[in-house]
């Protein structure tokens, strides 16, 4: 299903509209160039997951983690070289936890990542602010879930 956005603002409300669907264990890849808007993504689904303070990039930190209706863990694995360093982390554990998990560049990662993924793929479009914003549900976690979440995730948008 794929999505087009004018703002910032616009990519955390599809990005919020998801939430509702996610519950513990769930993993989100975030993929695109930098500044496609992965974090800006990211911030609406934990705003979504009823995260109240601000949501920033882990860039420096690998895992960030908030409070919400579920735990979010929120993870940018940019700056590793190797997938062993995504299990240091502790990825393995995150994943099988009581939360959600977000990971921005995962496709960097992919044969780490669970079968059962939501991955968003987020470009830029002809103008400055405008993002394609592409979601595919991946595993049997999503099968047959599409139809009811390119429907929730069309209400709202233009
Ligand atoms: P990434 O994590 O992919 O590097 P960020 O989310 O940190 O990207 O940055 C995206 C930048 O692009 C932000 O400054 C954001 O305000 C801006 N932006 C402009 N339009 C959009 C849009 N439609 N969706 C997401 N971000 C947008
Ligand atoms: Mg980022």
């Amino acid at each position: 299903m794929k999505f087009h956005t004018a703002s910032a603002d616009e990519t955390r409300a599809l990005a919020a509209r998801l939430a509702p669907h996610l519950q513990a264990g769930d993993v989100v890849v975030l993929v695109g160039d930098l500044g496609s808007g992965k974090t800006t993504f990211a911030q609406g689904v934990a705003r979504g997951l009823g995260v109240e303070g601000p949501v920033t990039s882990p860039s420096f930190t690998l895992v960030q983690q908030y409070e919400g209706r579920l735990p979010v863990a929120h993870v940018d694995v940019y700056r590793l070289d190797r997938i062993q360093e995504l299990h240091d982390l502790g990825f393995e554990e995150l994943v099988d936890g009581a939360g959600v998990t977000l990971v921005e560049w995962g496709d960097a990662v992919a044969q780490a990542m669970p079968n059962d993924r939501v991955v968003v793929k987020l470009e830029a479009g002809a103008e400055d602010d405008e993002r394609s914003v592409a979601l595919e549900l991946l595993g049997a976690r999503w099968h047959g879930a599409d139809a009811e979440i390119e429907r929730r995730l069309s209400e709202g948008s233009a």
